[in-house]
């Protein structure tokens, strides 16, 4: 399974959300050279390529068991509102896979912050799950209904919340974002490479089971040649199978 990855913003013209001075885009460009330095086997989208060429580069190289993500900072006029989602067209498992992965591994505890008063700071990102693409404002994601292999869009987590931003703009929870979406790519593979694992033993399985079948056919045309040693058809059947 080839991992197709992409920030989903860049500086020619597209910034995506901004908060203060923070640019969407350059923080997921950020997180997305860490993926690249500990993720080796991925391919990673150009920077200076649109959306549709985005979807063309991919679509280019992909097989449909393929897997392409995005990643992406939220923002909501209520500040509250925090964590972690990832989109999908088809398959809500994977993109649980992805928000629950995230959002477990990326708490401030883990980011060695000491001085933790409330609670809630301590649980870093929530996890809000996986949604649907209708669920978003536009209505459907492009990213994810164009490719063709196998998609998924991460919101990382709210740049417009205090809590979520201070992570995200942190070197380390760059560092733990980075972590946790290579962690989770990883763990595909493994179970990818687990389940190619089943279907060998399978087909060996299967030709064991052809190979006994056989034996027994060859077993019964023996005794069918000795049944009737001396006739014709014996002789034929001796002629046609050589079997002694
Ligand atoms: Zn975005």
């Amino acid at each position: 399974m080839k991992i197709f990855f992409s920030a989903g913003h860049n500086n020619v013209g597209d910034n995506g959300a901004i908060v203060n001075e923070f640019k969407e885009s350059e923080i997921v460009m950020s997180i997305r050279d860490k993926v690249k330095d500990i993720l080796k086997d991925a391919i990673f989208v150009p920077d200076n390529l649109s959306l549709r060429e985005t979807i063309d580069f991919i679509n280019a190289q992909s097989l449909p068991d393929d897997l392409c993500i995005e990643i992406h900072l939220n923002s909501n006029g209520d500040k509250e509102v925090r964590g972690t989602e990832a989109y999908y067209i088809s398959d809500p498992k994977l993109a649980l896979h992805f928000s629950k992965i995230i959002a477990e591994y990326c708490d401030f505890i883990n980011l060695g912050a000491k001085d933790i008063q409330k609670k809630e700071e301590s649980l870093g990102f929530d996890n809000r799950g996986a949604r649907p693409d209708s669920q978003t404002h536009v209505g459907s994601l492009g990213f994810l209904r164009q490719t063709h292999c196998q998609s998924v869009l991460i919101e990382l987590c709210y740049l417009s919340n205090f809590l979520d931003r201070s992570y995200i703009i942190s070197e380390n929870g760059q560092n733990k974002v980075a972590e946790a979406i290579v962690k989770g790519i990883k763990l595909l593979w493994s179970q990818k490479d687990e389940t190619n694992g089943e279907t060998k033993e399978k087909e060996i399985e299967n030709l064991k089971q052809q190979i006994s079948l056989l034996q027994k056919v060859l077993e019964l045309l023996k005794s069918l040649r000795d049944l009737l040693s001396g006739t014709k058809i014996g002789r034929i059947l001796s002629g046609i199978f050589k079997i002694k």
